[in-house]
């Protein structure tokens, strides 16, 4: 058994534990990161399919859930994309934005956390990993962690362990489990940035697996035009994405599967092309077979000629907010984020410290703000972790 005197231990070597770490090392603090996975950053090594998607020019606070929207400005205001764009070019690591204002590395993941590591080491923290955290307590001032075998002390502790999402990657909800022991509060989380389930009714939309269209898709008042993907169990694409994290069990999800199409488009194809069906017509424009089945459910049969006005503007309303009925989510194991998390209540916005347990911090998804798709979880992450770094 060994006892140190760290100033913190960060717990979780991801997005957030690193940056915190290298940030408050930078400061001349002596930290202790420690991560029961054996390899460090683990999901930034699978992010944006292995380019790492690492932040997003558009960031701004509207872009991230949580049950308290004001708490995110703070840290964002403080660290923004242009000083992780700094940081990446400092190390040479060449990128470029794809869409949406998403930047990702020209080559590969490995870069962004060769980058976090070099900058821990450059700032002399240690780094553990490959045991299970065993035991965290609060004792005279100092925080205790039984971490396998060994045992570290420190004046701080940061919660950086991540959300649940992606179990298999080594993911947790330790976070929660450790903030519930100094009486912090939790806000449900849920799978977010998951592909949506189909059943009942809608089953038959799963024929359709591989299709991908781009559509405006809505949960309540959230809306994203981008592209939807049908799946062999239902809804995917980052339309669907983007909307999961707003969805609720039992509400529907409404698609306009043209979203660019001029009002009357329906009608005026109806003058211009009697003879065509309404396949035909909505082929034009989709995938022919979710051309295909579309007008099989809105059962319009034979040419357009032969259906009043009234049908057609009907059949033009529907296409434009189709209701699906998701009947689930596929769950953690497919989510990119987790919404919902240690809750902001109990938390500064400015340095991320527990405002009844002193020295006790929460950064990156631990906490309950969650970004669009698009690289603003790690604007998050980069940010939140910034701001305790500096203050531990
Ligand atoms: C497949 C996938 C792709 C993604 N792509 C992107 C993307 O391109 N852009 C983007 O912005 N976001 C992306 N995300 C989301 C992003 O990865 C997370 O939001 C971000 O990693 C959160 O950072 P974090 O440091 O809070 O948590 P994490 O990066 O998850 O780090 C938490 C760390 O804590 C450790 N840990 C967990 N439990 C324990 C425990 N009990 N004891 C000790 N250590 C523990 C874990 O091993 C991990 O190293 C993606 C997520 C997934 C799953």
């Amino acid at each position: 058994m060994t006892t140190s005197p760290y100033d913190a231990i960060v717990l979780g070597a991801g997005a957030a534990g690193l940056m915190c770490a290298a940030v408050a090392g930078q400061r001349g603090k002596r930290v202790l990161l420690l991560d029961h996975a054996d390899q460090v950053g683990k999901k930034i090594l699978i992010s944006g399919g292995g380019r790492c998607n690492f932040t997003n020019v558009n960031t701004a606070p509207d872009r991230f859930l949580s049950a308290n929207p004001h708490f995110a400005k703070s840290a964002l205001a403080r660290y923004t994309p242009a000083d992780f764009i700094a940081l990446v070019e400092r190390h040479g690591i060449a990128y470029h934005e794809k869409t949406l204002g998403q930047l990702f590395c020209d080559g590969s993941a490995k870069a962004i956390v060769a980058m976090l590591l070099a900058e821990a080491a450059a700032a002399g923290v240690e780094i553990r990993t490959g045991q299970p955290v065993r035991a965290v307590d609060h004792a005279d001032g100092r925080f205790r962690v039984q971490f396998g075998e060994a045992s570290f002390s420190a004046t701080a502790l940061v919660i950086a362990t991540g959300g649940p999402s992606i179990p298999k990657m080594g993911a947790t909800g330790f976070a929660y489990d450790l903030a519930r022991q100094f009486g912090l509060k939790v806000v449900e989380p849920r799978p977010a940035l998951v592909p949506l389930t189909l059943g009942g009714d809608d089953v038959l939309f799963r024929e359709l697996s591989g299709i991908a269209a781009p559509v405006e898709a809505r949960a309540g008042k959230a809306a994203f035009r981008e592209a939807a993907l049908f799946t062999h169990k239902g809804l995917s694409g980052p339309a669907i994405l983007q909307v999961s994290s707003y969805w609720r069990h039992g509400e529907p999800v409404t698609i306009d599967f043209l979203p660019g199409a001029p009002k009357d488009w329906l009608l005026d194809a109806k003058r211009a092309r009697p003879r065509a069906t309404l396949h035909a017509a909505l082929g034009t424009m989709l995938p022919d077979r979710l051309a295909e089945t579309l007008a099989e459910r809105l059962a319009l049969p034979g040419e357009l000629a032969a259906q009043t006005d009234r049908k057609i503007a009907d059949a033009e309303s529907r296409l434009a907010r189709w209701i699906f009925h998701p009947n689930g989510t596929e769950g953690f194991a497919k989510a990119e984020v987790t919404v919902g998390g240690i809750s902001t209540a109990g938390l500064s916005s400015q340095t991320m410290v527990a405002k009844t347990v002193p020295n006790l911090y929460a950064v990156g998804e631990a906490v309950d703000v969650t970004g669009w798709l698009g690289g603003y979880n790690f604007q998050w992450a980069w940010a939140s972790g910034h701001a305790a770094g500096q203050v531990i």
